[in-house]
């Protein structure tokens, strides 16, 4: 069904709320295993219900917010959401104390099992006060971040916009849009300091609370790290310093030669070429016909794929007055229908969008008939290999979008995902510390951020900057105040994507069937046997991030 022709109605919220206390009560009462995989089913549907409702009205009303209707119906959604959840979270009380869980277990998976068990360690009622004042600090992050005013080249820019300056190929203007950069943060960095430090102390108690002796145990529970802890990511951090950091620092070196410059600076981190990085060519209507043709030719499941978002409008990606930022993949269930939003600006985020965006999409597509949704409900580090794979295995048809510079695009694509990896460790490391020591105050924090900014990325020069030579950046990071240790999960997925790089390399089609299989299994099986069983290495496991810089250094040196 089209997008534009799907029917909607605002939840009727007695009555949903009734269907989720009887099945809670049934289920309670159920004689046996089978009857109460027969309620769940019943649960599966009203849960598709709920979530095709909401998904709907959410993305109408982000396509038009001058459209008072979905305004209101959004903020419904709001408000309904916590009771929902609540109710929710009762009826798989149940399921967990079930005396037929084995059976049950066998039917939806222990991978669910192990979720659910992680849900309940992460939340009881008494955090509620303290969750409210956590998400409210949450926001005022936000809000002074996109509150930005920065007067800049005769026109008053966001921080979005700033970044288009900041990778200006004019060398000079991109040294003031940096400076403009650092004045603001300047401007603001006490009031970040004190959110930031009001959020640890509110995490910590919440851990305390629940009786853990710091807040990284319940972080690592809210983000359902079902199949590995703290001493993996360790180890996995141990190996990117050890084998990454010097690789990345030989392609900066590349860099800093291509870009012609006697010293690389702060003010170069995201500049690949002398002449600028490459742009896609063509109008946005264009770029998405590309994409199209694109996806018939590699595979008779991508083909099915985009034709059917083509055809059903499933892609709003043209920019557009009234239009919400930025940009996501979401899911339809009751139409089995992925939907993907963003707004085009003419950069290579556009084809990141047809990539990326597309590699979760085509996943939700493949996996649309599956009946068990806790076979779909994959944490961020896999669903991440999906679209960063994605982006790999489309770029033999990147002459279709960057012209003469596909090469280009390519060696860029390639030299940042590398790169990528140790800053993103550098984020995991820094809050391991900060929640380790919630004591240490906002300039200690600054100076761990300085101290891991050596080991993680020894190019990087900030001449006498106030904010960044003096361990601000992070306060850019959005992740560290909003999903704290969510970072990791694009390290461990980057590393994932690039196996398939590598396997491609050697031969394109298997590396595309392991890729069908791995979106296939989702979570039907933990982490590592998932991984194992579509043919990937344990990024954790020793010898993996070697040998990958083996492969890798051949190429991009
Ligand atoms: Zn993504």
């Amino acid at each position: 069904m089209k997008f534009s022709e799907m029917p909607y109605q605002r939840l009727d919220r007695e009555e949903t709320e009734a269907a989720m206390h009887s099945l809670t009560q049934r289920q309670k009462e159920a004689p046996g295993g089978e009857e109460q995989f027969e309620i769940h089913r019943e649960y599966y549907k009203l849960n598709d219900h709920i979530r095709t409702c909401r998904t709907l009205a959410i993305i109408r009303h982000d396509i038009n917010t001058a459209d008072e209707y979905y305004e209101k119906e959004q903020k419904f959604y709001d408000e309904v959401r916590p009771v929902l959840e609540n109710l929710d979270n009762e009826y798989h009380k149940v399921l967990w104390e079930s005396p037929y869980r084995s059976y049950l277990e066998e039917k939806i998976g222990s991978v669910a099992f192990k979720n659910m068990e992680l849900d309940f360690k992460a939340m009881d009622e008494k955090l509620i006060p303290l969750m409210q004042e956590e998400n409210a600090l949450a926001s005022r992050y936000s809000k002074l971040i996109a509150s930005a005013e920065i007067s800049f080249n005769g026109e008053i820019c966001n921080l979005s916009r700033m970044g288009k300056f900041m990778s200006d190929t004019n060398r000079d203007v991109r040294r003031q849009a940096w400076k403009a950069v650092s004045d603001y943060f300047m401007s603001i960095t006490g009031e970040i300091d004190n959110i930031y430090d009001e959020m640890v102390k509110n995490r910590t108690e919440q851990a305390r609370q629940l009786g853990y002796e710091n807040y990284i145990p319940l972080g690592y529970c809210r983000m359902h790290r079902n199949s590995y802890g703290q001493k993996e990511v360790e180890n996995f951090r141990r190996q990117v310093k050890e084998y990454i950091v010097p690789l990345a620092t030989k392609i900066h070196e590349n860099r800093r030669k291509r870009l012609g410059l006697e010293k690389l600076s702060y003010i170069d981190n995201n500049m690949f070429f002398a002449d600028g990085n490459p742009e896609p060519e063509g109008t946005p209507e264009e770029i998405l016909a590309k994409g199209q043709e694109m996806y018939r030719e590699l595979s008779p499941e991508t083909r099915e794929f985009f034709d059917f978002m083509m055809e059903n409008e499933l892609l709003d990606v043209l920019g557009r007055k009234n239009k919400v930022q930025g940009g996501y993949m979401d899911y339809l269930p009751e139409f089995e229908s992925p939907f993907i939003f963003a707004n085009f600006n003419g950069t290579s985020g556009d084809v990141d969008v047809i990539t990326h965006e597309c590699g979760h999409a085509f996943q939700g597509y493949l996996v649309r008939k599956e009946e068990i949704q806790e076979y779909l409900d994959i944490t961020m580090e896999t669903a991440e290999i999906h679209s960063m794979a994605m982006e790999y295995f489309t770029e033999k048809w990147m002459e279709q979008f960057f012209g003469s510079r596909a090469e280009d695009y390519r060696l860029m694509h390639l030299e940042d995902g590398i790169c990528f990896v140790p800053y993103g460790c550098m984020v995991d490391e820094f809050q391991h510390i900060v929640y380790e020591h919630p004591e240490l105050t906002p300039a200690e924090r600054k100076d761990v951020w300085k101290k891991l900014e050596q080991e993680y990325r020894p190019h990087m020069n900030y001449e006498d900057d106030p904010f960044f030579g003096n361990g601000g950046w992070w306060q850019r990071q959005g992740h560290i105040f909003q999903n704290p240790f969510y970072y990791i999960d694009y390290c461990l997925s980057t590393v994932c994507a690039l196996q398939y790089k590598m396997k491609m390399d050697l031969n394109y089609k298997e590396a595309w069937e392991s890729y069908l299989a791995l979106c296939r299994i989702s979570a039907r099986k933990f982490y590592v046997p998932m991984l194992e069983e579509a043919g990937l290495k344990n990024p954790f496991a020793d010898g993996c991030i070697q040998e990958l810089v083996e492969h890798f250094e051949k190429l991009v040196l």
